[in-house]
């Protein structure tokens, strides 16, 4: 038996054959003695994939939705770039084989985007990777992607999005991929399809695996090849017991959340881009608790126009059917890099420009936001939260941007409903403060992402501190019960929407702490439903 461990993006436990997803292209270079033929050869290639890619874009679209579908589409780009076409058009005219010549100059290309620091340039790696393989298979006739006979458990370096989308997904039990991050395609995949994954794993992609046996342990971060009878028991046992758990939590759905006492705590959920709508409906969420606006502007390559925004929070808003929609506006800046907005490399982008420090100095691009939410209160029931605040100087100048821009819409004839302005406190300062901040907002939403690590003094992207971030703290526990405290002696609605809302080991605590709002991943809303039902307190 072979053992070994990655981390865990979705929870589970999955057993079956394994199938190796390698792109075993060999390719070598070979001088070839009709040059014009070659690049005949690449320029059919080149529509081969063109059309290829455009079928793939309508099945994503269809399966997956717009923001998968729109990846897709930045690879066709990739056919009409001037430096990637004409590097390898040169190479060609030098004497090398077509498929070389890809091979080279994707490779080349893939590395330089991979050592940039713009986040979504680095992303761009993986797009010329992927069309690159396109091209080198059409070019050398090799089989057309991968297919499973059966269901099975996929091992791979990594999968990029256009092999993603292109597997079965009927016939996945899981992912183990050695690269990837919590983030990456394959772990939202995972955690769209509800399938156990392990990302970031010590596994050797050997095609030997193919056909052997493997258990994912997507709980604990292990995985098993070949597992010996006592293991295979327990994991089936394991799995077993996942799969009752998760069928009894059926009977949670459309219940009130009240605890035995009568305590009453809605359970919203937390999403990136409306496309995630499905999962709010299907986790059964009572309201969003946090909209991450910036994935409206990640992934693109200049400002989303208000009308842009606007519709795309009228969908949820419309979507969500009069449920509250709370909305957080633009947190960019640290982990969250957008090249259009020209941010400086600085020596500490988590204490740096980023959320509301950028929207009070930059207003025209608040002021786009702002009109964009407004406009869409008119749709349902709205709220907006602002990220990263840390004084009552700061609120105040917001408040009255708000009613300047409300006032504006107004005058323009614009129909608007009302809408509750709320903080997140996701620094110390807001905490400590929380008491003056309360006489300010209609509501409080706590990140503790941000709040452990700024507390902590802990960088949450170092994989190397992981050992050392404790959300339990006592200190973040203290902050936690100030922060309830001084909300209600103000009588204003205190929410979680940090990962730490759905930590079901502190259901019982935040209800004893008064929180009215917990908002999580929309998966685990029936669990948390289940634990303040079942809570004494
Ligand atoms: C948080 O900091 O807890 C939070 C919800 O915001 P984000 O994770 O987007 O920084
Ligand atoms: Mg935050």
């Amino acid at each position: 038996m072979i053992k070994g461990t990655g981390r865990p993006v979705y929870e589970g436990v999955a057993i079956g054959r394994i199938f190796v997803h390698s792109k075993a292209h060999t390719v070598t270079n070979r001088k070839c003695a009709d040059i014009s033929r070659e690049l005949e050869l690449f320029n059919e290639a080149k529509e081969k994939a063109r059309a290829e890619l455009e079928e793939l874009y309508d099945k994503t679209l269809r399966e997956i939705g717009e923001e998968q579908a729109g990846i897709i589409e930045v690879q066709s780009l990739f056919l009409d770039d001037l430096d990637y076409i004409e590097g390898i058009e040169d190479m060609i005219k030098q004497g090398s084989n077509a498929a070389f010549s890809v091979h080279e100059i994707g490779d080349a290309q893939a590395s330089a985007f991979a050592a940039l620091d713009d986040e979504y340039m680095k992303a761009r790696a993986t797009d010329i990777r992927d069309i690159s393989d396109r091209l080198i298979r059409i070019l050398t006739g090799a089989e057309p992607g991968f297919r499973m006979e059966e269901p099975g458990i996929i091992v791979a370096e990594d999968l990029t999005p256009s092999e993603t989308v292109a597997l079965d997904k009927d016939k996945i039990l899981a992912f183990v991929t050695r690269q990837g991050s919590s983030n990456s395609h394959t772990a939202i995949l995972a955690r769209v399809m509800n399938i156990p994954s392990l990302v970031l794993t010590d596994i050797d992609i050997d095609p030997q695996l193919n056909g052997r046996t493997m258990i994912v342990d997507g709980f604990a971060g292990n995985y098993y090849i070949d597992p010996d009878e006592e293991t295979l028991a327990a994991m089936q046992d394991k799995k077993k017991r996942a799969g009752e758990y998760k069928a009894g939590l059926e009977n949670y759905r459309g219940k009130p959340s009240v605890s035995k006492s009568g305590r009453c705590v809605k359970l919203f959920a937390n999403i990136g881009s409306p496309d995630d709508i499905k999962y709010v409906i299907e986790g059964d969420a009572e309201g969003i608790g946090l909209l991450r606006s910036e994935f409206l502007y990640l992934g693109r390559d200049s400002f989303p126009t208000e009308d842009e925004l606007f519709e795309a929070y009228r969908k949820v808003v419309e979507a969500m059917n009069g449920k509250k929609v709370v909305i957080r506006t633009l947190d960019i800046g640290a982990d969250k890099k957008v090249d259009y907005f020209n941010l400086e490399k600085e020596e500490n982008p988590a204490l740096g420009y980023r959320g509301i420090r950028i929207c009070l100095t930059q207003k025209d691009i608040f002021r786009t936001q702002l009109r964009a939410i407004y406009r869409a209160s008119a749709y349902g029931t709205v709220a907006i939260m602002f990220p990263m605040i840390i004084s009552v100087k700061e609120v105040e100048e917001i408040k009255s941007f708000c009613a300047q821009i409300a006032g504006e819409l107004e005058a323009e004839g614009v129909r608007l409903n009302p809408v509750e302005l709320g903080i997140m406190i996701e620094t110390p300062a807001a905490a400590v403060i929380s008491d003056l901040l309360a006489e300010h907002v209609d509501f409080f939403s706590v990140g503790t992402n941000d709040l452990t690590q700024y507390t902590l003094a802990i960088d949450r992207q170092n994989e190397k501190l992981d050992a050392f971030y404790e959300p339990h703290h006592e200190a973040i526990m203290r902050l936690l019960k100030l922060i309830a405290e001084n909300a209600h002696k103000h009588g204003i609605w205190a929410g979680i929407c940090g990962e730490l809302a759905g930590d079901l080991s502190l259901t019982d605590e935040f209800l004893r702490m008064g929180y009215d709002e917990l908002s999580a991943a929309p998966s685990r809303i029936l669990q948390l439903r289940k634990n303040v039902i079942e809570s004494e307190v």
